[in-house]
């Protein structure tokens, strides 16, 4: 493919959308980028871009203290983002939002506050196989700390849920239920709705880790009724460094505060400090406040083309990158849900994910080589890790058929 080739892909108009990504213009190794990385981060539009530019050219300026002009301005702007994101994921009530770091720190949050104030020895957690390491360790420091036990949904070979396992777990113990929308690794589609209402028929509220959900499948957080939702602003087009952790009112106002600061209080003395209300009092600290304005921008990017229209355009895409490479001799998929988006893991042969990884890259087609975050997952397939190719929007078809003559080429190369 050569930057003047025209692209005739999908519902969308990609190489108009394309030029909206400067990233992509860009050349690796002389030829132009091929960007199959999605899932560790996306790139960025211009337009979140300027914002950030615009914030600290025009009005950088700390928020929610100051009486001057500027500090009104960068806190209104913070706060139009918040109403912004609230409305994106159809929040009752924009204090549901809590700015965060990202996933990480949204779920850390979480496991942290929720446990510290509902969690017992002898309770449990249940998270399920397929989780990032970021959807695991935290809930395994606070059962630690509580003597809870962490319970895990187990999977089948295809990379879905079992969910007649699910069903059996679900007890009186699990005081919490975390789960990942999609997975990074698979790209399986979990259950999520089936899971949330069979959890809240035994009143066990449920985390969803919204990472890689949130930039491929419209959310409606009422509909979907999750009573935490976390995902990261870098996986959605928007800065890293920024998130959001979505609660229900209900909890987040039970919930002690998880960090102690500025912002996050009504009152302080040496004797005793009152909490803010929410959502203040979950961010304790100056804000990351021009990633939560540029965070705005890309809800604002992702709402002007659709999200409905980006996750068909997506859809297709996969579907025939899964074909093209569903061709490949010696190429197996690792996760073959029914339902999935975004990712693709394979290896070819005996050919090491690593060395793969590399003769791609040197045919300017970044993929991610590894364990993706999930080792646990990669012991349940007996695998060190795998090859991710791993899509947005803005990929094509001419892209897709690159990185199959990439993998063709490894092939004659290491085979
Ligand atoms: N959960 C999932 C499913 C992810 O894919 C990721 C990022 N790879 C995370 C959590 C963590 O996100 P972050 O590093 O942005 O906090």
């Amino acid at each position: 493919m050569t930057n003047s080739e025209p692209i005739t892909d999908s519902v969308l108009d990609i190489e108009k959308i394309r030029k909206d990504f400067p990233i992509l213009q860009t050349k690796v190794y002389g030829k132009p980028l091929i960007y199959l990385d999605n899932a560790a981060t996306t790139q960025k539009p211009r337009t979140v871009l300027q914002s950030l530019e615009t914030y600290y050219t025009q009005y950088n300026s700390n928020v929610h203290r100051g009486v001057h002009f500027l500090s009104q301005q960068a806190t209104e702007a913070y706060e139009e983002a918040r109403k912004k994101i609230a409305a994106y994921i159809n929040a009752r009530f924009d204090h549901e939002i809590i700015f965060t770091k990202g996933t990480t720190n949204g779920i850390n949050l979480v496991a942290s506050s929720f446990g510290k104030k509902f969690l017992k020895a002898g309770d449990e957690v249940l998270i399920s196989a397929m989780e990032h390491h970021s959807n695991i360790v935290p809930w395994q420091l606070i059962c630690e700390e509580k003597g809870a036990t962490l319970k895990v949904i187990p999977i089948n070979e295809q990379g879905e849920l079992k969910m007649d396992a699910f069903d059996e777990l679900l007890n009186s113990k699990v005081k919490i239920v975390a789960v990942t929308y999609v997975s990074n690794s698979l790209g399986t589609v979990n259950p999520v709705f089936e899971m949330i209402q069979k959890a809240h028929a035994l009143n066990i509220p449920v985390l969803i880790d919204g990472a890689q959900a949130i930039q491929h499948i419209p959310i409606d957080i009422q509909q979907l009724d999750a009573d935490f939702f976390a995902f990261s602003g870098h996986k959605i087009y928007g800065p890293t460094g920024v998130g959001v952790l979505y609660g229900k009112e209900k909890w987040l106002n039970e919930m002690p505060p998880y960090e102690g600061g500025g912002d996050m209080i009504k009152n302080v003395t040496f004797a005793k400090t009152t909490y803010n209300e929410l959502p203040f009092k979950f961010e304790a600290g100056t804000p990351d406040i021009s990633g939560g304005i540029a965070l705005g921008a890309a809800i604002d990017y992702v709402q002007q083309i659709g999200a409905a229209t980006i996750q068909q355009a997506e859809e297709e895409v996969v579907a025939y990158a899964f074909d093209r490479l569903s061709a490949i001799s010696s190429l197996r998929f690792i996760g073959d849900a029914k339902h999935r988006s975004g990712a693709i893991s394979f290896l070819v042969g005996n050919i090491h994910p690593f060395d793969l990884g590399e003769i791609l890259d040197k045919q300017s087609i970044a993929v991610r080589t590894g364990h993706h975050c999930t080792q646990p997952l990669m012991d349940f397939f007996h695998i060190p890790g795998t090859v991710r190719a791993s899509f947005a929007f803005y990929n094509t078809k001419a892209e897709v058929d690159e990185l199959v003559k990439g993998i063709e080429k490894a092939k004659r190369m290491l085979e």
